[in-house]
């Protein structure tokens, strides 16, 4: 079977002499991993295409092996910064980690694919990387069937409201009362932290580039999400770890937004 198929490039690894192993985030057929062949000598008519978080057009031979050979490929976005900006290269990576994590082969994802399309975009415009992975990891969350409460308690059924001593129990998968929130692996949440949780999820992705946080709540927040991920996720993120050193860093405060308007 040979299909065309517009892509983003989640993964792009060597693949013995010459050639590149890539993961495709397609939308007609969903994650699929391709070999390009040649691709790393030069003058290769796919190399350009198949470099880590471009967005194209892609031709595809699907034969007996779970691996597609890609026959042709064009770029429509580069999202080059995204490769030449190391903060940036740091985000995205981890972003397009979690996705290729998180998705299953060959399940095609219409809504995921808009997703990840314009988290990218939209880092790649200079919005602040940090706010656009939070929204994406809750997005992501909410897409694949683990949509965390966060309306209020997961064990008495308590509305949210905002106050004091309300936590967040990743285990579980939602918020935690005070009055129920006596497990260890309830994460306690300052109100404005469980806040910007909330509002995240009530904008389009769109609009994601527009989540600045102070530096409080952005600990917070990733903290909250880092716990509901890891509950469902097996296994280490081999991009966290780096992102998270850039993101320690005092003087990458910036990429939280300075506005600080949570
Ligand atoms: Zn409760």
């Amino acid at each position: 079977m040979i299909y065309h198929a517009e892509g983003i490039v989640l993964r792009s690894q060597p693949f013995g002499e010459a050639d590149r192993i890539i993961t495709l985030l397609t939308r007609p057929e969903g994650k699929v991993r391709a070999v390009a062949r040649g691709v790393r000598r030069t003058r290769s008519r796919l190399m350009g295409s198949t470099q880590l978080f471009t967005y194209g057009s892609y031709l595809l031979v699907r034969g007996r092996s779970d691996l597609e050979t890609l026959s042709q490929g064009e770029i429509r976005e580069s999202l080059r910064r995204l490769r030449e900006d190391l903060d940036l290269m740091a985000y995205a990576s981890y972003a397009c980690e979690l996705v290729d994590r998180m998705m299953v082969e060959r399940e095609p994802d219409e809504f995921v694919f808009g997703l990840v399309l314009a988290v990218l975009r939209q880092m790649e415009a200079g919005s602040p990387p940090f706010g656009l992975v939070r929204y994406l990891e809750l997005a992501l969350l909410d897409r694949l069937g683990y949509r965390p409460e966060l309306d209020g308690c997961l064990r008495c059924g308590k509305a949210w409201s905002p106050g004091n001593g309300w936590g967040i129990d990743g285990e579980a998968g939602g918020l935690i009362c005070p009055e129920c929130g006596t497990a260890p692996t309830v994460r306690r949440l300052s109100p404005g932290a469980v806040e910007s949780l909330r509002r995240m999820r009530s904008l389009p992705a769109e609009r994601a580039g527009v989540l600045r946080f102070s530096a409080e709540t952005a600990r917070e927040v990733r903290s909250a999400l880092r716990d509901l991920l890891d509950a469902r996720i097996e296994g280490p993120l081999k991009t966290r770890a780096f992102l998270e050193s850039l993101e320690a860093a005092p003087w990458k405060e910036a990429n939280h937004g300075r506005a600080g308007s949570d």
